[in-house]
């Protein structure tokens, strides 16, 4: 997997199970830079796992995700992680974001995170993506989760992210859903064999 995240790493294999396969990030292998120069999470994510596969010789799965905010026209969303310039921390991103919805009523401060995941290997490649839909709050709540996770408010928990549990949060995330749509197809597919083997896959459908 395209990432020094160990979080993601263990996300992705609880959503893999029990597949026979053995999951491993980046460790201390150089990460490239300028390789997410895409214009959309779709891009990025395809461009990082080709990256790694070439690298690696391996399978490789690789996400890319941001937050939409609809009154911002979509923003941060590719820019999430850099929202605020390159020194900003997680917390200058929320106070910016907050800042700039501070005239927004709540009933068009709806947002989404968005997740697409990537997996490339000899013979092919497929991508996945999913999302999470939810409004920005008016302040941050919660400890947990990392990110824009304590001002955004997720309907169906009643919750921000960052009051999720973190089996909640593995639950419900953009990257779980989308995790859990790429797993489903390996399943389904029987892509597995095929992937391990290198081969291309026929007849698939996602
Ligand atoms: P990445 O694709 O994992 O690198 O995420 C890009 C950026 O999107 C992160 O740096 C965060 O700012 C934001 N982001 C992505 N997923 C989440 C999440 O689950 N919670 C909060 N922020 C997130």
């Amino acid at each position: 997997m395209a990432t020094t995240n160990e979080g993601k790493i263990k996300e992705l294999e609880q959503i893999l199970g029990d597949e026979g396969l053995e999951v491993t990030g980046l460790g201390t292998m150089a990460a490239a830079e300028d390789i997410e120069n895409g214009s959309t999470f779709v891009e990025n994510a395809l461009l990082k796992a080709r990256y790694y596969h070439r690298v690696s010789g391996l399978p490789t799965i690789a996400d890319d995700s941001g937050l939409e905010v609809e009154a911002l026209g979509g923003a941060p969303g590719l820019y999430s992680a850099r929202y605020g310039g390159p020194d900003a921390t997680d917390g200058d991103r929320l106070i910016k974001l907050l800042e700039e919805m501070a005239a927004v009523p709540p009933e068009e401060r709806g947002a989404r995170f968005v997740c697409a995941a990537a997996i490339v290997w000899e013979g092919g490649e497929r991508i996945f993506e999913d999302e999470a839909r939810g409004f920005v709050t008016d302040g941050p709540r919660g400890e947990g989760g990392f990110g824009y996770d304590p001002i955004f408010y997720y309907p169906p928990l009643e919750k921000t992210f960052a009051e999720l549990t973190p089996v909640e949060k593995a639950e419900m995330s953009h990257r779980a859903r989308a995790f859990r749509r790429l797993a489903g197809w390996l399943r389904q597919t029987g892509a597995l064999d095929t992937i391990k083997t290198g081969g291309r896959i026929m007849n698939s459908t996602a």
